[in-house]
């Protein structure tokens, strides 16, 4: 009998499980792949490492903190990413304090000063409800008392506001100020694209980019689970890899264990599900043991779309890389009416240029560069090659190679050279990352960037459900954008694990 069983090794499962096994607490880790990390992991191509998932982060600050408490002594270092945006009509980097980049659109947009005022007022009072949701909105912690009336006056006011503009469309407020479309869709997107966010979500975005940051950790984002994972071991953790979980066990609305899919059972008094939540209640509860309600929203809550993504090795003598002017650069060749709107049309899209090797050089062979190239897609548009878990139709491989080449061929315009200087190409889809990063249909999070997807779980936060001393950790365990990515699994994660030491 084990006080905690912990399914899966991704970060949110590694944060909980490390700082539970540092208290003391007897746990066991059941990883269903043969590696730990998650979609936080690297892979190795001819002398050339690429990260599976996420290329760069935000909030260092709540990653080290909770490394810290853990009792990381090794903490990694971090560089701050640029952002660029490359579209018709405007280029910019806006990865830069808000102050900076209204003077800077307000240069660029003379005759949309006033309008350009009146939003980033609005955006900047929207920044402050934003910052440290953590410590002080009782949507995103854990405490009892999540009563709003309890908060202090300065917190109730932020209360308040959230909750106005969370019904607030970021489309509306730029239609009133802004007359220019393209700067519409750059300030209610930081892209291109027709704003379809709320104004919480978007201060949330523009916090993250512009004023927290976007970084990445010395050691590369995977450096940080194989730490974790060290200090689990180290506290006498103890871990199984290549074991999948079947089902988790449930007597009485109270959580028992969990079956592996080879039939062995393993009990504890805590269960903690590092699976998204529509694995872990539609594939890993049995239908009666949960809430109709609640399973209602698992069900019919939209996730994060995927992507197609290309890894690139390449010679950088052939190609001028230092063209892109960031770590990060997103490009839009043209931009034609909604009604040409084509997925493979890829000079009519938002591409991502990612300059792998500027924030990791040694992850080539000496003298090399690595790229990454991503564009979003839905799984609806892979779903038909997939025949079962890791098994595609034939054909699969041409097809991928034919988009990635016709995705090379829009960088291209802004890249010359670079199809004459790839050395490696490795091509993942949204099914890739559905079976080889364990993603549900290739998803990224458990959110929507959409305001009319707003089916509501009762809090924003997700780790406690409703099975008794079952508990969700990991990125898919906040309903909203939050900290970003690797920090909020982090944090999930490490909120979880308080619950179960303050039972
Ligand atoms: C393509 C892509 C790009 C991304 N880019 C970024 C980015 O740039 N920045 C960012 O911050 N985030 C990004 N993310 C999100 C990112 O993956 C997370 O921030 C981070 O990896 C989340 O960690 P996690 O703990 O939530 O889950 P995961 O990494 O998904 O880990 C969950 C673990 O649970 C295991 N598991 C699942 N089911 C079972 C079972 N039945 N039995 C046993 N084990 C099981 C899985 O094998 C996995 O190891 C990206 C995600 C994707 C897919």
């Amino acid at each position: 009998m084990y006080d905690v069983i912990v399914i899966g090794a991704g970060f949110g499962g590694l944060a909980c499980a490390a700082n539970l096994a540092k208290h003391g607490k007897k746990v066991l880790m059941l990883e269903k792949v043969s590696h730990i990390g998650g979609t936080s992991y690297i892979f190795k191509r001819d002398g050339y490492y690429f990260p599976m998932g996420p290329l760069s982060f935000s909030s260092p600050k709540v990653v080290l903190k909770i490394l810290r408490t853990i009792g990381v002594d090794k903490l990694p270092r971090f560089i701050r990413n640029q952002f660029r945006l490359v579209a018709p009509g405007l280029d910019i980097i806006y990865s830069q304090p808000l102050q900076e980049l209204r003077t800077q659109l307000k240069a660029l947009f003379k005759e949309e000063t006033r309008g350009i005022d009146a939003f980033f007022d609005e955006l900047e009072l929207l920044n402050l409800a934003v910052s440290d949701l953590d410590i002080w909105n009782p949507e995103y912690t854990i405490k009892k008392t999540s009563d709003e009336r309890e908060l202090d006056p300065g917190s109730g006011k932020k209360f308040q506001l959230l909750k106005k503009y969370s019904r607030v469309l970021a489309k509306e407020v730029l239609e009133k100020y802004i007359q220019e479309r393209s700067l519409q869709n750059f300030l209610g997107t930081q892209g291109t694209y027709p704003p379809r966010m709320s104004m919480v979500l978007l201060a949330i975005m523009w916090r993250l980019v512009s004023e927290v940051g976007i970084w990445f950790p010395s050691g590369g984002i995977h450096g940080i689970p194989e730490t974790l994972y060290d200090v689990f071991l180290k506290w006498g953790g103890e871990a199984h890899l290549s074991t999948p979980i079947k089902e988790i066990m449930i007597d009485n609305g109270r959580v028992r264990g969990v079956m592996t899919a080879k039939g062995d059972v393993f009990e504890a008094a805590w269960v903690v599900s590092n699976a998204d939540y529509k694995k872990t209640f539609l594939e890993l509860i049995q239908v009666q043991n949960v809430p109709k309600d609640f399973l209602e929203v698992v069900k019919t809550r939209p996730y994060f779309g995927s992507e197609l993504c290309v890894y690139l090795g390449v010679d950088p003598q052939k190609v001028k890389l230092d063209m892109l002017g960031a770590q990060h650069l997103f490009y839009r060749k043209m931009v034609k009416s909604e009604a040409e709107f084509d997925l493979t049309d890829f000079d009519n899209r938002e591409i991502e240029i990612y300059l792998l090797s500027q924030n990791a050089p040694d992850t080539t062979p000496p003298e090399k560069a690595s790229l990454i190239l991503r564009v979003g897609f839905p799984y609806e548009f892979f779903e038909d090659w997939r025949l079962g878990e890791k098994k595609r139709k034939k054909g699969y491989l041409d097809f991928k190679r034919r988009l990635a080449e016709k995705l090379m061929k829009t960088a291209e315009t802004l890249l010359p050279g670079l199809a004459s200087a790839i050395e490696i190409m490795e091509i993942a889809t949204p099914l890739t990352y559905q079976d080889w990063g364990q993603r549900f249909l290739g998803s990224i999070a458990g959110w929507s960037w959409a305001a009319e997807d707003s089916q509501e779980f009762p809090k924003k936060m997700l780790i406690e459900t409703p099975i008794q001393n079952l508990l969700m950790v990991g990125i898919y365990s906040a309903a909203e954008l939050f900290l970003g990515g690797v920090p909020t699994a982090m944090y999930t994660g490490y909120l979880a694990s308080q619950t179960i030491l303050t039972n």
